[in-house]
């Protein structure tokens, strides 16, 4: 068995971008990650900009201005000022070339034609320079850019309308074990709701995974190794749940093997999650996850999440973690490593109750996991803790 170092560091090492680059229209470049710089190809803002309503004019000609027309935003005319003239201005409008200031209107006393504008004035105050966002030809977003909504306005406010990403894995979700029973049939003495499949690709699709499947499938050799083999064939990433740890029913293990997907590791030093399998075969890696579906949540978020954010082209690819204060003094049981499902709140985090790997009720409640390293024995109030945050949608 290995520690979580190590295994994180081998699933990077066997992870890489997909090598299938898309271009996209930019409203649905969200969530993608760019494959390639985006070069801006104008000045932004294009010409110099009011960024007031008042009056354009040329600073030190005059405290008296006689007003000779208006621009307002749109309008392409460039009026020649001559000394102690001023032209009415709108926001968003182009000031005239020789003008140096814009006034705001409430900083002026109207006079008949003219205006008497009120001390102290700057040169080029509320002017937005030419380029003062962006200079043509200069780099507006940088490859690895993960597209969020406020990256999509910059980009088209630059007159982009396609974008070069990287292609989303997809992901083929197979379940197992004889005893589930898909929600809304009727359970028999022994059987539980099948429920690991609709979590993952819900968390999948908050993540904006969208090409999944999940197919269940009973502990019976053959069919385990026919799916498994039928997944890896269709799909860029496989994640199993159930079926592998080393009961006389958990096929997954040797299923694997015998369809030659090879072992990066199996079995991690840590709580939940000690079964956990990680191996390829070609390029598809292939993730065992233990059945208990909070387990198989936390092995999610831990090594699968990095994964999948390095094959979408992503640059920082695990789930950031801060160091807080523990609210409630907490007691470890054993000395593996443990990922606890924990809330963050104003003051510091809180661990949750119903740690067990059985329950996901909890990791509804939670917005972090909270890493307590191997021999932690007694965290107490105050103490300050590694806190894995989890995505929040
Ligand atoms: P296993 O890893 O197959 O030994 O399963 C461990 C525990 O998780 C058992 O109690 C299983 O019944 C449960 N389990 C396995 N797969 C699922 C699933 N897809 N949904 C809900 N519970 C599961
Ligand atoms: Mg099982």
């Amino acid at each position: 068995m290995i520690d979580i170092k190590t295994a994180e560091k081998l699933i990077l090492e066997h992870s890489q971008n997909s090598s299938k680059i898309l271009e996209v229209n930019l409203e649905d470049a969200l969530d993608f990650v760019l494959a390639e710089d985006v070069v801006s190809k104008i000045d932004m803002p294009p010409f110099r900009q009011s960024a007031m309503d008042g009056y354009a004019l040329h600073i030190g000609d005059a405290t008296n201005y006689n007003v000779i027309g208006e621009v307002k935003a749109g309008d392409n005319q460039n009026p020649v000022l001559k000394k102690g003239e001023a032209v009415r201005i709108f926001t968003g409008a182009p000031v005239p070339d020789n003008a140096n200031a814009v006034v705001m209107q409430e900083k002026v006393e109207l006079q008949g034609t003219g205006i008497t504008t009120q001390m102290p004035l700057a040169e080029l105050m509320n002017i937005r320079p030419q380029g003062e966002q962006i200079k043509i030809g200069t780099i507006a977003l940088q490859k690895g850019t993960k597209v969020k909504g406020a990256h999509i306005g910059f980009l088209a406010s630059l007159g982009v309308t396609k974008v070069s990403v990287y292609n989303k894995p997809s992901i083929a979700i197979v379940v197992t074990g004889n005893e589930l029973k898909t929600p809304g049939d009727l359970l028999n003495y022994g059987e539980i709701y099948e429920s690991n499949g609709a979590m993952l690709s819900a968390v999948l699709s908050e993540l904006g995974y969208t090409k999944r499947s999940i197919v269940t499938v009973a502990d019976d050799y053959k069919n385990t190794k026919n799916t498994l083999e039928e997944a890896i064939q269709n799909y860029d990433v496989v994640i199993v749940t159930g079926g592998v740890s080393v009961g006389d029913y958990d096929f997954v293990g040797k299923a694997l093997k015998d369809i030659n997907v090879k072992e990066v590791f199996y079995g991690v030093k840590q709580k939940p999650g000690k079964p956990l399998f990680f191996g390829k075969r070609d390029d598809v890696p292939v993730f065992g996850l233990p059945g208990n579906p909070a387990a198989a949540l936390s092995c999610f978020y831990i090594y699968v999440y990095p994964l999948l954010k390095k094959s979408e082209g992503g640059v920082k690819t695990q789930l950031p973690n801060v160091f807080m204060p523990l609210l409630v003094s907490y007691t470890a049981k054993g000395n593996r490593a443990q990922f606890l499902k924990a809330r963050i709140q104003e003051e510091g985090v809180e661990i949750l109750g119903g740690q067990s790997s059985a329950m996901i009720r909890a990791f509804g409640d939670a917005n972090a996991l909270v890493f307590l390293p191997e021999n932690s024995t007694e965290v107490n109030k105050g103490d300050k803790v590694k806190t894995i945050l989890l995505p929040t949608k």
